[in-house]
């Protein structure tokens, strides 16, 4: 069939980079679990891992050729190299430019958001926060909107024409995606009962689920739209304390909206994402 061998073309050349993070994997409920110091962040990393293989495995069902995984949480060095799928290459360590979106460039077909927690603020969301601790970052805004990691990610991606095409965490993280985009294959593992508790399918059957709607998200992702922000990016941060936004208004371009509140604006977001990771390592060091 003509149209089946067309389409079979178009997906054998489909690219596909895949931010992981881990606050949104099932079965990880509490911060120990997503700690480098902490005993328990073994297991984390292994059931990060496994998600993470699901959604690569899902991606190769459907005929995908290139997979770059981009480990986004925390120092960065969280999936295990070995266990993770052989087809993939991984992007890791920390400090490094573009944090959450380093390894994304030009030539990228579609995003895939895994283990994606909800924005700082949000209730009965698992472990929110965004891009640093609740003791850093209260709210992120862009031309007055608040954003998450999810968000702000996926404009990064939507300057380089990828569009975020899969999106798993937690319920509260997957409805604060779909308000972005709602075509975005949304995947739930679990619900958020506090900020350090939640209720979770097993992991097994997220990973079931993860790999099915990979495999959809390429299948469609024809109808999946990058994310683009109309015009003017205006950024604006409210960190916790006045030192952090003293702190972050020693950047010469970075502008005082409000005692705890700082501010930048560019054409270009590629720009202002840059600036905002810059911010939040500022305001963190002055904790
Ligand atoms: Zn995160």
């Amino acid at each position: 069939m003509r149209t089946a061998s067309s389409a079979a073309t178009r997906i054998r050349c489909v690219r596909v980079f895949v931010s992981a993070d881990m606050e949104g994997v099932a079965g990880i409920a509490r911060d120990e679990q997503t700690d480098p110091s902490s005993p328990l962040h073994a297991e984390g990393r292994r059931l990060l891992t496994l998600e993470v293989n699901a959604a690569i495995e899902g991606a190769l069902d459907a005929g995908v050729q290139e997979v770059v995984v981009s480990d986004g949480h925390w120092n960065c060095v969280n999936l295990l190299p070995e266990e993770l799928h052989p087809r993939a290459e991984l992007v890791s360590g920390f400090p490094r430019r573009l944090y959450m979106g380093a390894g994304m460039g030009p030539g990228f077909d579609a995003a895939f958001f895994v283990g994606y927690h909800a924005a700082a603020g949000t209730p009965d969301a698992v472990l929110d926060h965004t891009y640093a601790d609740d003791r850093v970052v209260r709210e992120v805004r862009l031309c007055g909107v608040p954003q998450s990691e999810g968000s702000l990610t996926g404009y990064f991606c939507g300057a380089f024409d990828c569009p975020v095409a899969l999106f798993t965490g937690d319920a509260a993280a997957v409805s604060q995606m779909h308000e972005f985009v709602l075509e975005v294959e949304g995947v739930v593992v679990k619900e958020g009962l506090a900020r350090q508790a939640a209720r979770s399918v097993h992991p097994r059957v997220a990973r079931e689920r993860i790999r099915a709607g990979a495999r959809r998200a390429v299948e469609r992702l024809d109808n999946i739209p990058p994310m683009r922000l109309s015009g003017r990016a205006e950024l604006e941060v409210d960190v916790v304390t006045t030192a952090m936004a003293e702190s972050c208004e020693r950047v010469p371009c970075v502008r005082r909206l409000g005692p705890r509140t700082v501010g930048y604006a560019s054409e270009d977001y590629v720009e202002v994402y840059r600036l905002f990771l810059a911010l939040v390592d500022l305001a963190r060091a002055a904790v």
